[in-house]
């Protein structure tokens, strides 16, 4: 039997077979309407590959026996398999797992420990992409180029993995997940929404889209595109640096005039007027590349473009890169020049670098 749908993912189509990884919601109604079958059989199949975690054909028993058999002739639901999982001091988890093609992603839980010891928060970094075509030059992951966009499915299955890790290791679920692993997440937007829409159901993992951060390099026509489609996760931008000359020397992407500062700008202002969504901009400190004060004031100046705060980075070094961490004294004086120009300031400390775990660190070898 052949599926024709053209609603039905071009990349679902693999070996012949149609891998349900690949689908969204929608996308499983409409495959199952190119069956024959009523809209209803896709609510079943999505509940149970995303609400019981089930992937044989066979054991879905309220689907009549012959929608079974035809589903098992024309699809698979593929899955990403764990091939190292190693835990930190700090009890942050570092796992490698393979996707179907064979290649590798890495995926961190990162638990926010509190006085007594016990997990408050759970947040899963989630890898979008193998690889990243944006080629920061601070990052390991930019080190490698771009391999490969991963399914919506394969994104969540690394939730789903965290998700039985987190219950096995500290006894709950996971509460936040982050789309700053490997890739680009805007890059595999169609995908990367997709997973969210499957994360975020009632019938899957029910996480609010609030807890649900998407950091991007700054892809201006993106995020217009993102205040378009009407999402409602957070949004995040790397920005790491306040001058277009800064940027541009350590970010390739800022070279193209589409996605330097003054298009980003523009695309942030349509973002915030459309969602009313604050913006979050990551900084990660080098040593005398973007942490003197005068750079301070002109980050605080981005600030006001949009209702938005900073999230200052402490960089983690990568072999074979030359960027240095700022020290703690520069640290603590480009934070209070941000705060005297009224900027909300988080930092983020190194969480996992013991196991290269970190922020900027995920890279596996080439495949
Ligand atoms: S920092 Fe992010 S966007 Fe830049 S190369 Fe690394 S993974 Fe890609």
């Amino acid at each position: 039997m052949e599926i024709t749908n053209p609603d039905i993912p071009r990349d679902a189509r693999t070996n012949g077979l149609v891998d349900l990884k690949a689908m969204g919601p929608d996308d499983l109604t409409a495959f199952v309407e190119a069956m024959g079958q009523p809209s209803y059989r896709g609510q079943q199949l999505f509940n149970w590959i995303y609400g019981k975690g089930v992937d044989d054909f066979g054991a879905m028993s309220n689907l009549p026996k012959a929608f079974r058999q035809e589903l098992a002739d024309v699809a698979i639901v593929s899955r990403i398999e764990a091939k190292q999982v190693q835990q930190a001091q700090d009890q942050t988890i570092k796992a490698l797992y393979a996707l179907p093609s064979g290649r590798e992603i890495e995926t961190v839980l990162i638990p926010a420990i509190d006085a007594r010891g016990e997990a408050r928060r759970l947040t899963v970094c989630v890898s979008s992409q193998v690889g990243c075509a944006m080629g920061c030059h601070f990052c390991a992951t930019g080190l490698m180029g771009f391999r490969e966009n991963l399914a919506a499915g394969h994104i969540v299955d690394q939730v789903w993995a965290m998700n039985e890790l987190a219950h096995e290791r500290f006894g709950q679920p996971i509460s936040n997940i982050v789309y700053m692993g490997m890739g680009e997440p805007l890059l595999n937007y169609d995908n990367v929404l997709k997973s969210v829409a499957i994360v975020t159901h009632e019938k899957s993992l029910d996480l609010s889209p609030r807890r649900i951060t998407v950091s991007t390099v700054g892809l201006a026509r993106r995020i217009r595109d993102l205040a378009d489609d009407g999402v409602r996760f957070n949004l995040a931008v790397s920005l790491h640096a306040p001058t277009n000359e800064t940027r541009s020397s350590i970010m390739p992407v800022n070279t193209s005039e589409k996605t330097s500062l003054p298009a980003l700008k523009e695309a942030l202002q349509h973002y915030a007027e459309k969602t009313g969504r604050e913006i979050t901009y990551e900084y990660c400190l080098f040593k005398g590349v973007n942490d003197s004060q005068e750079d301070a004031r002109r980050l605080a100046a981005i600030t006001r473009w949009a209702p938005s705060k900073v999230n200052i980075i402490m960089y983690n070094p990568v072999e074979g890169l030359h960027f240095e961490r700022t020290s703690e004294e520069q640290l603590d004086r480009f934070i209070q020049a941000l705060v005297a120009e009224g900027v909300t300031v988080t930092v983020r400390r190194s969480r996992g670098d013991d196991i290269d775990a970190a922020c900027g660190q995920l890279a596996v070898q080439d495949a």
